[in-house]
């Protein structure tokens, strides 16, 4: 049997273990939600003062060259690219996923004219299909959405299919898709792929290159901690640039935005991908809380998050079983992203009572109870202190005072 002692044991030996201090976490929250809205880094709070304060409120015009705000959707892209296995110039902080996710799937139709599908799972986030189904009909009949089950991907690719377009960490489940043996497939068939990192980032080591990949997308407030509404990511590999284009073709994406020239011009390399005036400050938030990931390394963060994921798995099968909690998440660590899921048939009021003992999960429909852990700033007691509140909410059904509500965000 595992005890708290032991947990507090791994605390003192963990190599991440002074960067929760960096952290501005209030007293009494165990906070298992970073997988949807990051925490506060406190070097993120200074920037803000910082780029309102003196940026914005002393330097006014003057900081668009002095504080070198063009700068940030470039300086954040490659800060990612480290965290995901791109190179500098591959990838470029921007708007949010859903616009991102258009601009590059429409984009891979451009690349690949002579072919029709948009391969994706049925298991993808909302938001991809729903703007898989608007660049369907923004493209017209030259695309055919096709939707497999997750494990029927592979076999899906052939010779019609343009862009294999996948979330790569499932939303719900935590399940990893095969990012290198996918990529590969659709290169061999000719086809682009397209990986939503939104689950991926800073929480999982992904080789976008070492892969083969063609194009990405991600978010910046989830495990990149940018804060709420953070501007998320694109990237192009290389070997594309030349020839992408996007049909949001701002002056932002021009290749001399300052000339005011009559005719669209796209910028040489990833530049282009770019629509409006950056968002200068989110981009300064997320650009500090980027540093913290890239100074901890994925590889130690990966570390962490497993040994977390598999401490609250087995603590569950140690001190509820019997409660009713059916695992949703991959049991093979290769195959789990940061999170762990539980389906509950109450799992909607399990996850307020826990709420309200200060341990902050989330609830996803229809009964699912999920948990992510942030390697950054989640301790091995806090594993120990929430499985210890979860046992009690299920064996003493408090779940009961919290009936389900519509229209609140879980
Ligand atoms: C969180 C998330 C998004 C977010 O999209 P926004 O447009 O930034 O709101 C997109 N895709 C996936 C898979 C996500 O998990």
């Amino acid at each position: 049997m595992t005890t708290r002692e032991h947990c507090a044991g791994l605390d003192a030996v963990d190599p991440l273990a002074d960067f929760r201090a960096r952290f501005a976490l209030p007293d009494n929250v165990i906070y298992l939600d970073g997988n949807s809205l990051g925490a506060l880094p406190k070097a993120a709070a200074e920037r803000a003062r910082n780029v309102i304060g003196e940026e914005w409120g002393a330097g006014l015009i003057r900081s668009w060259n002095d504080a070198d705000w063009m700068a940030l959707p470039f300086k954040t892209g490659d800060k990612i690219a480290r965290l995901i296995g791109a190179g500098a110039g591959e990838v470029v902080a921007s708007d949010s996923t859903s616009v991102n996710l258009f601009k590059l799937l429409s984009a891979a139709f451009a690349l690949r004219p002579e072919r029709r599908v948009l391969l994706t799972d049925s298991d993808n986030f909302p938001t991809d299909n729903y703007i898989a189904e608007g660049v369907g009909e923004f493209l017209g009949p030259r695309v055919e959405r096709r939707v497999v089950a997750a494990d029927e991907i592979l076999a899906a690719i052939d010779s019609d299919t343009a862009v294999v377009s996948l979330t790569q960490v499932n939303y719900r489940s935590g399940l990893i898709h095969d990012m290198a043996r996918i990529s590969a497939a659709a290169t061999a068939a000719g086809a682009l792929s397209l990986w939503d990192l939104s689950h991926s980032a800073g929480a999982i080591a992904v080789d976008l290159n070492g892969a083969g990949a063609d194009l990405a997308v991600g978010c910046g407030y989830k495990y990149l901690n940018g804060g709420p509404g953070a501007p998320a990511f694109m990237f192009v590999a290389e070997r594309h640039q030349q020839a992408i284009r996007q049909p949001v073709s701002g002056w932002m994406g021009h290749a001399a935005p300052f000339e005011f020239a009559g005719a669209f011009r796209p910028a040489p390399g990833i530049g282009r991908m770019l629509s409006g005036t950056p968002q200068v400050v989110a981009l300064s938030l997320l650009d500090s809380s980027l540093d913290i990931l890239v100074e901890a390394g994925m590889g130690a963060l990966r570390a962490k998050s497993l040994a977390l994921t598999e401490l609250f798995i087995s603590l569950i099968e140690q001190k509820c079983s019997g409660q009713g909690l059916e695992l949703l998440s991959p049991k093979d660590p290769a195959l789990r992203g940061s999170q762990v899921s539980y389906g509950y048939a109450n799992g909607y009021g399990a996850v307020q009572a826990l709420i309200a003992r200060g341990v902050i999960g989330d609830f996803r429909q229809p009964n699912i109870m999920r948990f992510g852990f942030a390697p950054l700033y989640v301790r091995y007691i806090d594993i120990w202190d929430a499985v210890q509140a979860l046992c009690a909410v299920l064996e003493g059904a408090e779940w009961k005072s919290f009936p389900l509500r519509e229209g609140v965000v879980t």
